[in-house]
């Protein structure tokens, strides 16, 4: 007897397809809720520090507690670390003892933005206005960032050490901030003859703060020292107290849902924190886990996951060592090198959507697109897979399992066509510990802009599928 056609393609070949053929009235709303919640905790969490704040609060509210009020853990406890209010880790500890490692989802919580430079602010005379310099953080189109309204958002420490936090922009009683874009009338010579990248440059981002001056005949700087006395009045800081600040210039305004079906969400950052949201979603929905659920907030990714609160640093040794050291009171070199050995990893990091303009950029076979599941992406890197981590066959194999298991809906894609470009995410340094990881997010259009659109459908099951994994045995 032969199968016809169809069946026989139904049984051997593998197309993923749009997940909301399947979502009926009642799913579609808890698909929307959680787009909902999602989309409040990212107008929220404009920068890291912000977000190490809201995902804190989340943490508390279900019964998570700071390592330090822990005199010992023991199965089922639910801890957490933070790292210089800028990268944290979540865990539940196991049943099974913690040597026999972790299930882990690493995502990163910094974001490509303006920071200010150390000595940002000068009036501009013939300008009559004063304006802030910045210096990009993170893989911006610097056009992306004129003509829109910007907040900021950060912390200026006073020489005592006393932390001074500033935000403003996002209110909407809040003024915000802009970089003047050169007009077409006057941008024939100066600017259509530059490159797409360098329409803008470094230098040309810098950001107007104010334009009335000081009335006072002695000063020289009269619209400067204004700005300087409102910041004075109103934060009790001075000039030299910026030279310690990190302050960020981001996008204004709140996250929105994107298309005449709602079907989508369109916010700054969701790269990376639709991952990390959706990873802790999914460690606060249980109680507890066979294995050790660790879910890790990392720092510094968008520039090459450097320093102490990056992933390429000893953060995740130093977890281990914080959680052994009140799980056994004594443990051995050997101990966290079993409890390394015998984690499992997903980083959890975006992957480009197929866009529908520039779909030259795309193997499309081996491409995602918007509304069809989580994307599974074997190796990142670029060109003959230079810098990439690439998860082991069998590891891969595991996933898929977790996953059809759980009626998790997935797809799978490379960054893009082979010699198009490149790029990674954390999972190499993870992997640089013997821990298997592979990169696990979900599709988006605009990646690296202010506005980047992701699908509600491929959020809700990320944190289904992130949860799935967190439950493996
Ligand atoms: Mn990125
Ligand atoms: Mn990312």
């Amino acid at each position: 007897m032969s199968e016809k056609g169809s069946d026989l393609e139904d049984k051997l070949a593998f197309s993923p397809k749009s997940i909301w053929e399947d979502i009926d009235e009642e799913k579609k709303e808890e698909v929307f809720n959680f787009a909902e919640d999602y989309s409040k905790f990212l107008s929220s969490s404009k920068t890291e520090r912000r977000s190490v704040e809201e995902s804190e609060k989340i943490l508390r509210k279900n019964g998570f507690k700071a390592i330090s009020e822990y005199e010992e853990l023991t199965s089922g406890d639910k801890v957490y670390i933070i790292n210089r209010n800028k990268s944290l880790a979540a865990a539940i500890i196991g049943d099974e003892d913690i040597t026999k490692g972790c299930n882990i989802i690493a995502s990163h919580i910094d974001a490509p933005r303006l920071d200010l430079k150390a000595r940002p602010l000068y009036e501009d005379k013939e300008a009559s206005v004063a304006l802030l310099k910045t210096h990009y953080y993170g893989g911006i189109k610097k056009y992306h960032w004129v003509s829109t309204p910007l907040a900021i958002h950060g912390r200026v420490v006073k020489e005592d050490g006393t932390p001074v936090d500033i935000s403003i922009g996002d209110d909407p009683s809040d003024p915000v901030f802009v970089i003047s874009d050169l007009l077409p009338h006057l941008a024939k010579k100066k600017q259509a003859k530059r490159k797409t990248m360098k329409v803008i440059e470094g230098e040309e981002l810098n950001i107007l703060i104010a334009g009335i001056p000081l009335k006072d005949e002695e000063v020289e700087n009269k619209v400067k020292v204004k700005v300087l006395k409102l910041l004075n009045d109103e934060y009790d800081i001075d000039e030299e107290d910026l030279t310690s600040a990190e302050l960020e210039i981001v996008p204004a305004g709140e996250s929105r849902d994107v298309g005449l079906d709602r079907s989508m969400v369109g916010g700054y950052a969701h790269d990376d924190r639709v991952c990390a949201y959706t990873s802790l979603r999914a460690v606060t929905d249980l109680d507890s886990t066979e294995k050790t659920s660790l879910v890790i907030f990392f720092d510094k990714e968008e520039i090459g996951s450097e320093g102490n609160t990056g992933a390429n640093s000893d953060f995740l040794n130093s977890i281990y060592c914080k959680l052994l050291e009140k799980y056994k009171g004594e443990y051995t070199l050997q101990d966290q090198r079993n409890m390394l050995d015998n984690s499992k990893a997903i980083s959890g990091d975006v992957c480009p959507a197929i866009n529908p303009s520039f779909k030259s950029v795309h193997d499309i076979q081996n491409a995602s697109s918007l509304g069809k599941g989580l994307v599974v992406t074997k190796f990142t890197g670029a060109g003959g897979k230079f810098s990439a981590n690439d998860a082991h066959a069998e590891y891969v194999a595991l996933i898929r399992r977790v996953f059809n298991e759980n009626d998790i809906p997935w797809q799978t894609s490379e960054l893009g066509k082979v010699d198009e470009g490149g790029g990674g995410t954390v999972a190499k340094f993870l992997a640089n510990l013997n821990i298997d990881i592979i990169d696990i997010g979900i599709p988006l259009l605009g990646m690296h802009s202010p506005f980047e659109v992701i699908s509600k459908a491929d959020l809700y099951y990320m944190f289904k599928g992130y949860r799935s994994f967190l439950e493996t045995e």
